[in-house]
């Protein structure tokens, strides 16, 4: 049994408020470590911390402050392995998907790399008579970041790497679910070269998020996770009048139409729906045939790849398809949704309630299910289910299929399988999703554009990543000066008394 610090000021420091809560290996079901919950005066101490270290980073030039990122990309591939093996085993994703997790999140670092021509400002010479105007983007202080357990690597690089690279400090409060990663990420990063106390990682729960919230020094807060509490998160931060940008759950659609390569279509259902046990907030949880015939033929498609599906802990080697899900609560409620689904009235056309894995009889593996014939009102497509279990909605057109992804009160991603270019712009113009994929099922954008959904899935403006990250992370202010003429008009040199 392992217990996990906190990293704060450099250093790994142990929990002082009593309250720790329990890590599991998702695969055996056994508690691994406990993770400390730190209390406010823990929060505030790393506040205090980086906010001294703050101003000198913010003072160091850019270019020095991108350096350490190059640094840093070389001992994330330097790690990889070892930093995919820690997430796999506190989260249960396969090892080939944990890397993908880490790489996700470097690829953000190798953008923030171009901080220097990224924060350049802008310049209007003469905009009067001897005035000059110019706007720079300043950092904003101490930043603080609230993450998800499902990419324990990748979003918070989506987070720190903009914040640091633009000069702030960056406090981070992971999920209290898989939060070794984070630890060793903060550890990587001071190897890289960041000075001691830009970095912290304050491992906790509600208790270390309202302190977030309150502190008066910390200037913004990214938030990802479930909906309630990126509204919670949203109302309190703004309210307290910080910066906040909160990205929220997901219920992600894809319409199959009729002209569809369906064994293509299939093949990416599989993929989007199941991979990584449907915990991303990319996951394709429902999909959406139009017409009757394209749903027959879908379903016999899909049936059989289904029961092809290599459920296993990530030890069993790199054909495994997926992996438990992260608690016994999320088993729980996923299980307990897929009843809901079968007493609402669905066709539960595979059903993966009765898996079990020989030697992993503890582990929280969920088999998967299909679910064909669902309908709007039914709580399988109403709530975000977070688990292998894919929900198929027949639409009778297009128009019925479009309105079903536009109507519900998720927006995060969508995609539409088609080989028709006039459906594909019509859906790509007209959807009230932030992210969109034509005949491509997760459409997660890569770092150098941005990353956001609408509705209930996002609150705030500005996205994560790319560009947008660029301006969440820094304060703009614009200077107007004038400059009267003066020592070149010619000097003056007779000594002149006084009047
Ligand atoms: P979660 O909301 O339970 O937890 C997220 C973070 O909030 C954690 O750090 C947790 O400690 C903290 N938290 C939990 N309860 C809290 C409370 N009552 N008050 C204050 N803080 C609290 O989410 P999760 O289960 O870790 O992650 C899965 C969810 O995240 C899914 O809904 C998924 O769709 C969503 N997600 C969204 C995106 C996106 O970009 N939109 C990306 C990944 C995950």
């Amino acid at each position: 049994m392992k217990d996990l610090t906190h990293y704060i000021g450099g250093a790994h420091q142990k929990g002082t408020s009593g309250r720790t809560s329990d890590v599991y290996n998702p695969a055996t079901g056994e508690v691994q470590a406990q993770c400390p919950l730190a209390s406010a005066e823990e929060l505030n101490r790393a506040v205090e911390i980086a906010a001294e270290a703050q101003p000198a980073w913010a003072a160091t030039n850019p270019q020095r402050r991108a350096r350490v990122m190059m640094e840093f990309v070389r001992l994330l591939n330097r790690d990889m392995d070892k930093l995919a093996e820690a997430l796999s085993s506190e989260h249960g994703k396969t090892f080939p998907d944990a890397k993908g997790d880490v790489q996700r999140g470097l690829e953000v670092v190798e953008y923030c790399i171009g901080a220097p021509q990224l924060l350049k400002g802008e310049f209007t010479d003469g905009a009067g008579p001897g005035i000059d105007m110019y706007s720079m983007k300043q950092a904003l202080g101490v930043c603080a970041g609230i993450t998800p357990f499902n990419f324990p690597a990748m979003i918070p690089m989506w987070m720190f790497a903009p914040a640091l690279a633009c000069g702030n400090a960056f406090i981070l409060k992971p999920s209290e679910r898989d939060p070794s990663v984070p630890l060793m990420l903060a550890e990587l990063m001071e190897e890289a070269g960041l000075p001691k106390g830009l970095l912290q990682v304050v491992n906790g729960d509600k208790e270390a998020v309202d302190a977030i919230l309150d502190h008066p020094v910390i200037q913004s807060v990214g938030f990802v996770g479930s909906t309630p509490i990126a509204e919670y998160i949203y109302g309190r931060g703004c309210s307290n009048g910080k910066r906040v940008q909160c990205f929220g759950g997901a219920k992600n659609h894809m319409i199959i139409m009729p002209d569809a390569d369906l064994d293509q279509a299939a093949d990416a259902l599989i993929g989007a729906g199941y991979g990584a046990a449907g915990e991303r907030c990319m996951a394709i949880s429902v999909a959406v045939p139009v017409g009757d015939e394209t749903a027959d033929r879908l379903i016999e498609k899909l049936v059989p790849r289904i029961e092809k599906l290599k459920v296993g802990p990530y030890t069993a080697g790199d054909d495994v398809d997926y992996g438990p899900v992260v608690t016994a609560a999320a088993k729980e409620k996923i299980l307990g949704l897929v009843q809901t689904g079968i007493d609402q009235g669905a066709e539960l056309v595979v059903d993966g309630r009765d898996f079990s894995l020989q030697g992993y009889e503890d582990g929280f593996f969920v088999g998967p299910h299909l679910f064909d014939k669902v309908t709007p009102d039914m709580d399988i497509y109403t709530q975000e289910i977070f688990g292998p279990v894919l929900t198929t909605v027949r639409a009778a057109s297009y128009e019925e299929a479009i309105s079903l992804a536009m109507d519900h009160e998720y927006g995060n991603g969508t995609a539409i399988y088609t080989r028709d270019g006039d459906a594909a712009r019509d859906f790509a113009n007209r959807i009230n999703i932030g992210m969109v994929g034509i005949n491509v099922p997760i459409p997660v954008p890569l770092a150098y554009h941005t990353f956001g959904g609408w509705k209930k899935s996002m609150f705030g403006d500005l996205n994560q990543h790319g560009p947008d990250a660029f301006k969440f992370y820094t304060r703009t202010k614009t200077v107007t000066s004038r400059w009267p003429s003066g020592i070149k008009e010619g000097g003056e040199f007779n000594f002149k008394a006084m009047d």
